[in-house]
């Protein structure tokens, strides 16, 4: 039987991807309630031709609200 557990259900977002951690809350598909993307993927990309740190990437997928 199915369960909800997803503490994001009662807001827009009820897709919580536990394997994408993600603090951008500015991004439309951030889970507003936990910090996790609602997409099942996201593509990672990097904007450095020899990237050496975290900084250096970026998630395309990233679109603003409104
Ligand atoms: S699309 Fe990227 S930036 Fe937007 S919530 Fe998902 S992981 Fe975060």
């Amino acid at each position: 039987m199915y369960e909800a557990n997803n503490s994001c259900r009662s807001k827009k977002c009820d897709t919580a991807n536990k394997s994408i951690g993600c603090t951008v809350t500015q991004c439309k598909y951030h889970c507003d309630s936990e910090n996790y993307c609602s997409l099942d993927k996201i593509q990672v990309v990097t904007h450095e031709s020899d990237p050496k740190m975290s900084q250096c990437t970026d998630c395309s997928t990233f679109e603003p609200k409104n």
